[in-house]
């Protein structure tokens, strides 16, 4: 079984790992980012409420967060397991996510650190370019698109997520030191973590290590 969340500060490349291994590992992979942004994009009622916090870089609060991820886990294809991506963000989401899957009779069965120097991860986040369509994330400088300004995989144009911008990244890694960080002790103390690099080098060879760790436990 593969319960797996995956840790990291914003711009670590959590997704871009995530979206790997869901192809070798055959579970959903759920990013609450990307469930909020697509609310957000309906203009529901749950996306009219995160919205704000979103764009000043703090963290949704608990209640309504926690609400949209026990709607998404209880879904059928989280049976055989899943990859958890932005969740949980502060020890009380982690309390919540223990409890949530005790009453599913399941638990974690690894939390994936991904591990980047605090200096790569501005580069990173200023470069970044997501599709809009299909969520691909793209860099101006070390991973741009074929064609300048156009998703490879749909053709939609790229764009830079609002909350890209420097002052709310800079916010986004506050909140993360503060909340998120003491997460890894956490995981730690219950033999959960494992740690994949993601600084250098190609994302896919990053992804097949850690599989290959994640095969050995
Ligand atoms: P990144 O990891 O690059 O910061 P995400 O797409 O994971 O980007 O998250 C974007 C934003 O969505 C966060 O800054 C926060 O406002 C909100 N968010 C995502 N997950 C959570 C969560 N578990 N709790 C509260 N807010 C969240
Ligand atoms: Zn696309």
């Amino acid at each position: 079984m593969n319960n797996l969340v995956f840790l990291g500060a914003p711009g670590a490349g959590k997704g871009t790992l995530a979206a790997i291994l869901k192809e070798k590992l055959h579970v959903p992979h759920i990013s609450t980012g990307d469930l909020f942004r697509d609310n957000i994009k309906k203009h529901t009622s749950l996306g009219d409420e995160a919205e704000a916090y979103i764009h000043e870089g703090k963290l949704v609060p608990d209640e309504v967060t926690e609400a949209m991820l026990r709607d998404r886990l209880e879904r059928q294809d989280c049976t055989e397991g899943f990859i958890l991506d932005g969740f949980p963000r502060n020890l009380s989401q982690a309390a919540y996510l223990d409890q949530l899957l005790a009453e599913q009779s399941k638990a974690l069965t690894a939390v994936v650190l991904v591990d980047v120097p605090e200096k790569v991860l501005l580069d990173r986040l200023t470069g970044r370019r997501v599709c809009p369509e299909c969520q691909a994330t793209y860099h101006v400088l070390f991973a741009p698109p074929a064609k300048e300004g156009l998703c490879d995989r749909c053709g939609a144009r790229i764009i830079q997520r609002e909350d890209d911008q420097e002052k709310t990244i800079r916010h986004r890694l506050e909140v993360y030191r503060e909340n998120t960080f003491p997460l890894i002790r956490y995981y730690e103390e219950k033999g959960l973590l494992v740690k994949a690099d993601n600084s250098e080098g190609e994302a896919d060879d990053h992804a097949e290590e850690l599989f290959r760790k994640l095969m050995k436990r």
